[in-house]
């Protein structure tokens, strides 16, 4: 296995930590460390849920030193929770001219200031469309999609089978308890992968649940 160095550098660090998005800085460099221990020779890296590139950042520059990319998949039209009217919403994330959200341009931007563009691949489209026509085997497989309980269940459904045997399933924003938040995470996501006996989990760092493939 190759042996990555872990932590950010100051410059790459500064990025991820000023880029907008939903991504805490320690869950951020629990990532880091967790991808730097993947096996490259799996396949390349792939989140699921992109949004103005926070989590691309704490990803990508791992990526590189490993020797892969990173795939991020987003239709960037926002989850149901970034809608107008929903808790989690952005005005400016609008697009004036259609009326959508728009997180694209934003996420664009993000990877360029970070000099990430040769290691982050951004694919744009639905998840589940996406992931229905995909073939390569993938060393990391991180899920920060959509929240609702179809968005979570298809994330699982569609692109949990393309985790290489040996590499990690890495869900965010797993709450055990629903007082500290949303659901579908942790029902659709994190307890069928553990069910489904495909995954045994090696580790939880705060809404971070790493599960590894089973070889
Ligand atoms: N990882 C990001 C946060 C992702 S927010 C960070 O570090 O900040 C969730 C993202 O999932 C949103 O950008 C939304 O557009 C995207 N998303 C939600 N449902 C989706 C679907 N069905 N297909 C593709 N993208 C989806
Ligand atoms: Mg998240």
């Amino acid at each position: 296995m190759t042996e990555v160095s872990v932590g950010l550098t100051t410059e790459e660090l500064r990025h991820a930590r000023g880029a907008r998005g939903f991504m805490p800085d320690d869950e951020g460099l629990a990532l880091t460390r967790v991808a730097a221990s993947v096996d490259p020779s799996l396949g390349p890296l792939l989140e699921v849920g992109g949004y103005c590139g926070k989590s691309a950042c704490y990803l990508g520059p791992i990526a590189r030193r490993l020797g892969t990319v990173l795939f991020s998949v987003d239709h960037h039209r926002g989850s149901e929770e970034n809608q107008v009217g929903w808790e989690w919403h952005e005005s400016d994330l609008v697009d004036p001219e259609t009326g959508l959200m728009d997180t694209l341009p934003f996420f664009r931007r993000t990877v360029f200031d970070a000099g990430l563009e040769d290691t982050v691949l951004a694919v744009v489209g639905e998840s589940a469309a996406v992931a229905g026509v995909w073939s390569t085997p993938l060393s990391l497989l991180f899920i920060d999609g959509g929240h609702g309980d179809q968005p979570a269940a298809d994330d699982y459904e569609f692109w949990t089978p393309h985790v290489a045997p040996g590499g990690l399933l890495v869900i965010h924003d797993v709450f055990e308890d629903p007082v500290d938040g949303g659901r579908p995470p942790y029902e659709r996501i994190y307890l069928p992968a553990l069910e489904s006996g495909r995954f045994t989990e090696v580790e939880a760092y705060g809404s971070l649940r790493v599960l590894r493939s089973r070889v």
